[in-house]
Parts: C-alpha cells; structure tokens; sequence
C-alpha cells in the first residue's frame, strides 16, 4: 500500500473523473445549480437609458449659463411614468416629470430629483406642475443610468461552471433567459457497513451501535449537491455487499460512496465484492485522521470508500469527496476556501497533514481557534462542538499558540 500525499491523493481522484452531463430546466429551479454552459448577453442593461431618481429630466444645458445659485425654471411638458414610452422630445426650456427607472425623453440628459426643486408634493396620485424651479447646479447624465452601462449584447456575463447564486439568477432572468443549461445532479449511492450496526430507530443489542454514518454522508453529500440514494446497511459478508452494490448499478448512481469495510479486517468483504467486477486501489494517505482509503470503481461506477470511525468519515469526505461531487456536477476549483485563524494554544500534531476540530470565534477582528473535546476518530461529540476544521500542515509537529494556520470554517 502506497503513502500519498492528501494532495497526490486529491489529483489522481479528480483526474479520473468527468462531469455527469448537462440539462435545461426553468430559471426557478436553478439556483445553486452549476451552469452548463456560458451565458452571452442578447441585450444591453440597462435595456435604455432610464432615470435613477424620481424627479425632472431636463437637458444640461438649459442650465450651463445660469450664474452660481441662481434658480431655473422650466416648463414641465409631460409625465412619464415607469413602464411608458415618452413621445415627446424636449426643447430648450423643457422639462419631463419622471420617475425611477422610466424611459428618459429625447432631448433630456440629466435628472433633477424632485427633492432638488421648489415641487415637494409627492403624494399618490399629484398631477405634475405646470413649471418647476431649480436652484442648483446640473450636469449632464446626472442621475441617469445609460443603456448598456452594466452589459453589453454580445458580452459573456456568466462562465460555464459557476454556481448560479441568487443574485446570478436575477442577472438571467434581467436578460430574459426563462430556461437555463445546467449539469445535472449527481446520484450518490450510500451504504454502510458492518454487522454491528442497527437502524437509528432499532432497539438496542448488546455489542451493536446504531448506523451514524449513513446519516451524516447523506447530509454531506445533499450539502454538496447531489441526490442521495440509501442503499442501507450492508452485513459483513459478500451475498449482503454485493447485493446493496448492484442497486446502485440499477439506479445508475454516478457514484458509489461507502464508510467501513475497507481496512484490514477480517470481515471488510466490501473490497472484495469491488474488486471481483471492478478495481479498487487501497491508500494510505498521510494525513489525520483518516485510516486507508479506498477508490476505484465498479462496473465503471467510480467508487470511494470512506473509514468507518464518524469523524475519519466526515473528514474524508471533506477532503476527497466534496470537490469529487464538484467534478461531477461541473465544478473544477476546490469548493471550500481556507482562512487564517489564529491559534489560542500551543497543539501537537504527529507529522501527518492533520485536520483538528476547533471552535473558532471572532476577537478584535481575528479569527481565534481552540481545539475541542476528545479528537479521537470515533469522538463525534467533538466535531458536533467544532465550528471549524484546523490544517496542520505534514510535517508539523507543534504549533505555538498565537500562531497563524489554515483552516476551513464549517
Ligand atoms: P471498520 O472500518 O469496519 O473497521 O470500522 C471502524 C470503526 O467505525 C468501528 O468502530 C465501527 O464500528 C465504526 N463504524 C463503522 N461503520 C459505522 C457507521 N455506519 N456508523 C457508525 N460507526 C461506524
Ligand atoms: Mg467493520
């Protein structure tokens, strides 16, 4: 069994994966949906130029000779509300009532807001003035939003492979995309294993604990994305293993995610089904905690297969598995980003690149962490009262305390 490094071990994951393929669906239903293709702007926005203010559209110049702090009055010749298309053309001297977001008049290059002249009445419903005075200094394009000034027809707004964030989806529904290319969902099919494992709800038996881990992945995986599939729980023989593994080639899951199994016991029958219609490549990834891990495939479905202690799991999972649901629904940075907190006490580590549970808080504007609780694999109490997972980098072996490190932010 080789020794990799996380990230050797990340590479040649990611490396042998492909995305699982695209699909249209209505712009409602494509939030946090990954887009599939790049989106190119048919229009401008602002589709025209349109006022900023509720107020007077009048031409600049008509103030360009008026002395400092000297007051203009205009002829107030139409009212243009939002949603209308004004026909007038205004001369020297003229002046549109208009309000936010209305189609500027031709001749108009500028907006006096309504605050700014001697007309204060604002109440629904007021019909405009027969003049309006000004006493203030205009300039052209004051308070207007010129056509194009965001996009360009013909400009790439938004790049294959993006999250579609709400404000995004706002942005596709401005330039009128009522349906949208994104990757599909992938399936993930989830099994444990073990003959001491009961369902959540079974009664208790001596030398069994209940299944915790099927539970927490199908969080993880739905956190990530994807749609789960519960294959169940697996009996440590191969009829049971296989059995659960081919629903996962029947519901055609684009993966195959197991926990325990998969390390030298005796009873760990999951990589011999693997194997025997398919490959599995068992690692030993230098990293804590996390025991050896296996990926591979079968019948062409790749394959992972987390620990079985909860947090080597979770943590597994945070490290190989998030960015593996990534590449399959489209996504190629690294999904969570580190930040640098702040480090309250000195903490050992053993050389290998650690991932310790913290809790982290805000002081002084920086990011304080203190480890919590027990960090053994199997202490989930630990990971329940962490805020944060700490990387300590290979090869450290202490950090003093008021240090600086890495960390992802739960
Ligand atoms: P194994 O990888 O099968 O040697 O399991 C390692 C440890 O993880 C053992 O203590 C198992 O009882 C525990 N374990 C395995 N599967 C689960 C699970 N689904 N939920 C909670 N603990 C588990
Ligand atoms: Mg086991």
């Amino acid at each position: 069994m080789s020794l990799l490094s996380v990230q050797q071990a990340r590479e040649r994951i990611l490396s042998q994966l492909s995305p699982v393929g695209t699909e249209t669906l209505p712009l409602a239903a494509c939030a946090n949906r990954v887009l599939g293709a790049d989106i190119i702007a048919a229009d401008d926005l602002p589709l025209f130029d349109n006022s900023s203010m509720d107020g007077f559209a009048v031409r600049a110049a008509d103030f360009s000779n008026a002395a400092p702090a000297s007051r203009v009055t205009l002829r107030v010749v139409a009212d243009i509300p939002a949603g209308s298309t004004p026909t007038i053309s205004l001369s020297p001297g003229q002046a549109a009532r208009i309000m936010t977001g209305a189609h500027m008049p031709q001749g108009a290059d500028a907006v006096i807001p309504v605050e700014d002249t001697d007309f204060h009445d604002r109440s629904s419903g007021t019909p405009a003035p027969a003049t309006v005075s000004i006493e203030k200094i205009v300039k052209r394009g004051d308070n207007v939003r010129p056509r194009g000034m965001d996009v360009r027809a013909g400009d790439a707004v938004l790049k294959k492979g993006n999250v579609l964030k709400p404000q995004d989806v706002g942005l596709l529904a401005m330039l009128g995309f009522p349906q949208v290319e994104v990757y599909k969902r992938p399936l993930v099919a989830l099994l444990s294993s073990g003959d001491e494992l009961l369902e959540a709800g079974a009664p208790l038996e001596s030398g069994k604990i209940r299944d915790s881990n099927s539970y927490m992945l199908a969080s993880l995986v739905e956190s990530a994305g994807a749609e789960v599939l519960r294959l169940g729980i697996a009996k440590d023989n191969r009829e049971s293993v296989q059995a659960l593994i081919e629903q996962a080639v029947l519901l055609k899951a684009d993966l195959i995610l197991s926990s325990a199994g998969v390390s030298v016991g005796a009873f760990d029958y999951v990589k011999e089904v693997v194997e025997a219609d398919g490959s599995l490549d068992f690692w030993r990834v230098n990293m804590r905690p996390g025991k050896p891990f296996a990926f591979g495939e079968y019948k062409g479905i790749p394959f992972i297969g987390l620990p079985g202690n909860p947090v080597s799991a979770f943590v597994g999972f945070e490290v190989f598995v998030r960015d593996t649901i990534g590449k399959l629904k489209g996504i190629s940075d690294r999904i969570r980003k580190r930040v640098r907190v702040r480090t309250e006490e000195e903490i050992l580590s053993d050389g290998r690149e650690s991932y310790l549970r913290a809790i982290v808080h805000e002081e002084n504007g920086q990011i304080i962490a203190k480890l919590t609780g027990h960090q053994g694999s199997g202490n989930l109490l630990s990971l329940v009262q962490a805020n944060a997972l700490l990387i300590i980098a290979a090869g450290v072996k202490c950090v003093p305390a008021d240090q600086e490190v890495d960390a992802w932010l739960l």
